[in-house]
C-alpha cells in the first residue's frame, strides 16, 4: 500500500506480480517476466522477504534477456531493468545482494542467478515494514544472516574489508538471539535488518560456504525453510572451522558472547529443535548434489564425501 500510494502519486502506472511461492521456482519468474513484456514495464520492484525480492531480480533480468534454463543460470547477461527492492523480512540480505535463488526442477535443488547486473538500484531497508513478523520468521530470517556472517568471515574468499562488516554483522545479530521469541520492539527489528542488511553486503563479496550448500537440499526435498536448515548445519560448520581456523572462530566465540562452540550450538537447539532422520539413499543423494557447489569450493577445509555424510548424519541427533 506504501509503495502504490507513492507511485499513485507520482503518476506513475503499476501492475502487480502476486504469485510468487516460497523458494520460487523457474516457471514463477518466467511468468512474471512474460508480465513485465506484456506491460511494457519500466522497472520492477520486489516486495517482501527472500523469495519476492529474488523472483523480481531474476524477472528484471528475464525481461530484456531471452534465456533458457541453462542460461538462466551461467548467463552471460545483458543490463536487466532497473530494480527496486523493499524488504519486509531482516534476513537474506537480498536487497545487497548480486544473488537470486530459484528453484530448478531440471537440476534437483536450488540454484543461484549471481551477477552484479542484478545488484538492487535502490534498496529501501525500512524495519517498520518487519513489525509483524511473526516469531518463527523472525528466527528463521535472523539465523540466516547469522549463517551468512558466519560463512562469510570464514569463507575462502572472505577480504579484510568484508571482514570487517562480517564482525559488525554478528555484533548487531547476536545481541538479540536471545529476544527472538515473543514481541519485539522497533529498536530490535531496526538492528535486525541493520544486522542483515550488512551480512548481505559479506555474502556479496565472500558468497556463502558450506552451510548454505548443505541447506539447499534440506529445503528441497524435506520442506525446511531456508534459515531453519542453516541453523541446524552451522554448528557443524563452525567445528570445522575451528580446526582450520581457530582464532577466526575465537573471535566469532567472543563477538556473540558465547563459550565455544557446545554453548554455540546449544544456543541454536533453543531456536531451532528440528533433527532429520536421513535415509542412506537421501545421504548419497545430498552428498552427491552438494558436492561440486561453489559453496563446497569456498569452504576454507578439505571437504569429503565422507565429511558431508557424517554432517548430515548428524542432524538426526543434534
Ligand atoms: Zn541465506
Amino acid at each position: 500500500q506504501a509503495v502504490t500510494d507513492q507511485l499513485d502519486k507520482e503518476g506513475i502506472a503499476w501492475t502487480v506480480f502476486d504469485e510468487v511461492e516460497n523458494n520460487p521456482s523457474v516457471a514463477t519468474v518466467r511468468k512474471g517476466a512474460a508480465l513485465g513484456k506484456d506491460e511494457h514495464a519500466d522497472f520492477v520492484i520486489g516486495i517482501g522477504g527472500g523469495s519476492p525480492m529474488d523472483a523480481a531480480k531474476v524477472i528484471a533480468l528475464l525481461c530484456t534477456n531471452d534465456l533458457d534454463d541453462t542460461q538462466l543460470f551461467t548467463g552471460p547477461y545483458q543490463k536487466p531493468l532497473p530494480i527496486v527492492i523493499v524488504p519486509t523480512t531482516a534476513g537474506t540480505g537480498s536487497e545487497v545482494t548480486k544473488y537470486a535463488v530459484l528453484t530448478n526442477p531440471a537440476a534437483g535443488t536450488k540454484q543461484s542467478v549471481s551477477t552484479p547486473l542484478i545488484f538492487p538500484t535502490i534498496s529501501l531497508a525500512d524495519p517498520a515494514y518487519t513489525m509483524s513478523v511473526s516469531e518463527t520468521v523472525t528466527i528463521d530470517t535472523t539465523i540466516d544472516a547469522l549463517a551468512h556472517a558466519i560463512e562469510g568471515y570464514t569463507s575462502q574468499n572472505a577480504t579484510p574489508i568484508s571482514d570487517v562488516w562480517a564482525e559488525e554483522a554478528m555484533r548487531f545479530l547476536s545481541i538479540h538471539l536471545t529476544d527472538l521469541k515473543g514481541p519485539i520492539s522497533y529498536d530490535v527489528r531496526e538492528d535486525l535488518m541493520y544486522g542483515s542488511t550488512l551480512a548481505g553486503i559479506v555474502i556479496s563479496q565472500s558468497g556463502t560456504t558450506l552451510v548454505h550448500g548443505m541447506g539447499y537440499p534440506l529445503t528441497y526435498y524435506k520442506g525446511f525453510t531456508h534459515g531453519r536448515a542453516n541453523g541446524m548445519l552451522l554448528p557443524f560448520y563452525t567445528k570445522l572451522m575451528a580446526e582450520t581456523m581457530p582464532d577466526k572462530v575465537e573471535k566469532i566465540w567472543e563477538i556473540l558472547e558465547v563459550s565455544g562452540q557446545d554453548d554455540f550450538a546449544a544456543l541454536l537447539k533453543d531456536l531451532i529443535p528440528e533433527t532429520v532422520p536421513l535415509t542412506a539413499e537421501e545421504l548419497a543423494a545430498y552428498v552427491k548434489l552438494v558436492m561440486p557447489t561453489r559453496a563446497v569450493k569456498a569452504t576454507a577445509y578439505d571437504i569429503t564425501p565422507q565429511i558431508l555424510t557424517e554432517i548430515y548424519k548428524g542432524l538426526a541427533d543434534r
